[in-house]
């Protein structure tokens, strides 16, 4: 006979399966329902316009025409890899001439092949962000082409006029606005820590989304006038999608992966940098190290898989306490270093006792546990403490163990240098209490 305990530890075993054979039931229930009812919309809509939709065999070759431009695209930077994480590519040059070609049901089923071919040939990523992907793009698509079919008084064409060019472009932009909020609301869901401002804008993105509707629109310009055209289209597109994934995977090759943070290399690169124009210009800059404390009891107590969550979570928040230009990283192991330009004394105490108490009172939900951590931070600031890399390292290395030996959760300056006429080993000064 099993024990109600038994039963119990039974039931979680289950849950815990289902979920690691579905991990959107592992994801927060607002994001769960989020998830499904936009799947379901895209489904609903695709269903509704497909039985009001007469189809044509041009508006059907049209389409399976750039599809396979598409997949062109796909598998000819198949071979470069994909960088982890989100990776942006320009296959809206071929989703956006379909939106304002052809009738909307295309728009909705456009991204159907694209994710499938991505998902088989270049990255099999966990299937219910694929789905999500596809729905919000086809939702996306399909307002911008109802938007657009509605409003032209004629069909987008190599002849089209300055109304209609205009409208396509409108509509274009619409595309891109819509498809960022639907996803930026599901990061948001996912991870409150993400700001709204990192999902929503980033001058990096909002260039290459410009470069997309461009590109989306001239592709559709080309085949309104012969879908022939599209032979031509082909090459840039391939060309440039190359190079922008040559850029995610050189910009990916100076992050750690498991905190998104810029791994030691890539820190100390720009850290030195950094230090340098502090030099030349004469202003100030401090140096944080921020390790957390009893680290290893985490891993001990929930696994190794739990610590690398609570070890992203901490990263996160303390990037969010951060200003955009502060160069922040990942040292090694539970250790993070932020170099704060401009910073003096104060600045430096203060950002640190931000980023202290903003870990303190953070509790991180992993499976059935809220776990709370603690950091411990060492802090050096340029001239007084260091002239160089090395030695703002070394110095605020030794404030983080004062820091350490003093109890944790705390923040230490190192050991001011003791004037040679005073008494030695005054080691008060410069900590926070
Ligand atoms: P202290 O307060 O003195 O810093 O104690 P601590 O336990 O944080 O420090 P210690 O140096 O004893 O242990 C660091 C732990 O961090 C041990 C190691 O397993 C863990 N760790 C290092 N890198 C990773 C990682 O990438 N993922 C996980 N989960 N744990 C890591
Ligand atoms: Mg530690
Ligand atoms: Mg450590």
């Amino acid at each position: 006979m099993t024990t109600p305990r038994e039963t119990a530890i039974d039931a979680r075993r289950r849950v815990v399966s289902l979920a690691d054979r579905w991990p959107l039931l592992g994801q927060p229930g607002p994001l769960v329902l989020y998830v499904c009812g936009t799947v379901g919309l895209a489904v609903g809509a695709a269903a509704h316009l497909a039985r009001t939709t007469e189809f044509r065999w041009a508006e059907l070759l049209t389409f399976l025409a750039l599809m396979a431009c598409g997949a062109v695209c796909i598998e000819a930077t198949r071979r470069l890899g994909m960088p982890a994480g989100v990776s942006r590519d320009l296959l809206s040059a071929w989703w956006l001439p379909v939106a304002l070609l052809l009738p909307p049901v295309y728009a909705l089923l456009a991204p159907l092949p694209l994710q499938f071919l991505l998902q088989i040939r270049v990255r099999a990523t966990v299937l219910y962000r694929r789905v999500f992907s596809a729905a919000a793009i086809g939702l996306a698509a399909v307002v911008a082409s109802l938007c657009f079919h509605g409003l032209a008084r004629e069909p987008m064409s190599g002849h089209v006029g300055a109304g209609p060019l205009f409208l396509a472009v409108a509509c274009a932009v619409l595309f891109t606005v819509l498809n960022t909020a639907l996803i930026a609301v599901a990061a948001v869901m996912s991870d409150p820590d993400t700001r709204w401002h990192d999902v929503l804008w980033d001058r990096e993105r909002a260039l290459l989304d410009v470069v997309e509707l461009c590109l989306g629109v001239l592709v559709a310009l080309a085949c309104g006038i012969s879908p022939l055209l599209l032979v031509l289209t082909l090459p840039p597109v391939v060309l440039l999608q190359r190079s922008l994934l040559h850029a995610q995977l050189q910009a990916a090759a100076r992050t750690d992966p498991k905190t998104g943070l810029l791994n030691a290399t890539a820190w100390q690169r720009e850290a030195d940098t950094e230090i340098i124009r502090a030099r030349r210009t004469g202003e100030t800059l401090a140096l944080l190290i921020v390790d957390i404390d009893h680290f290893k009891r985490v891993n001990d107590t929930y696994g190794h898989l739990v610590g690398d969550q609570v070890l992203a979570g901490i990263a996160t928040a303390v990037r969010s306490q951060l200003r955009d230009y502060d160069v922040v990283g990942r040292f090694g192991g539970e250790e993070f270093v932020v170099l704060l330009p401009r910073a003096d004394v104060a600045e430096a105490r203060r950002v640190a006792e931000r980023l202290r108490t903003r870990v303190g009172r953070m509790a991180i939900p992993v499976e059935e546990a809220l776990i709370t951590v603690t950091i411990s931070v060492g802090v050096a600031i340029m001239s007084v403490h260091g002239d160089d890399l090395i030695e703002l390292l070394a110095a605020a290395d030794l404030a983080l163990y004062r820091a350490k030996e003093l109890g944790r959760d705390r923040i230490c300056l190192p050991v001011a240098p003791v004037p040679p006429q005073r008494a030695q080993g005054d080691n008060s000064e410069g900590r926070i209490p």
